[in-house]
């Protein structure tokens, strides 16, 4: 699989706008917004160089940001890196008998494909593999 570079760092925070004005305040510009019904999140993404920040704050109580900072507090959830054809970095993954949450690809913030590998294969990381459309 062709690893293109970390695409972004997903932080989970309890509100996305203070968490927006914060970064804006050290220079960053928040762009894409958006809601992720499926995923019960609504995300902004500051663009830093090559790579960006996701901001990501639940938009239900039982939702998997929600859950992640009930268990760690917020900060860094995710790691995500842009593959350029993700369907064959997941027969890859799976043919290697790597631990994955998603074995398709889903609809993911900023018109991506993605897909999350289990952070009990990656040492305690939750990687997501995003392909950018
Ligand atoms: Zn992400």
């Amino acid at each position: 699989m062709e690893l293109k570079r970390v695409d972004h760092v997903g932080i989970a925070v309890k509100n996305l706008d203070e968490s927006v004005k914060f970064y804006e305040s050290l220079g960053f510009k928040a762009t894409g917004y958006e809601v992720v019904a499926e995923q019960k999140v609504k995300v902004a993404f500051l663009p830093c160089g090559d790579s960006e920040i996701e901001l990501l704050e639940s938009t239900e109580p039982d939702g998997p940001i929600a859950r992640f900072i009930e268990k760690n507090g917020p900060g860094i959830q995710h790691v995500a890196i842009r593959v350029d054809d993700i369907d064959k970095a997941l027969e890859e993954l799976k043919a290697k008998e790597v631990r994955l949450i998603d074995q398709t690809p889903r609809y993911g913030a900023g018109n991506a494909r993605i897909a999350f590998v289990h952070p009990k294969a990656t040492g305690g990381v939750l990687l997501e593999l995003t392909q950018r459309l």
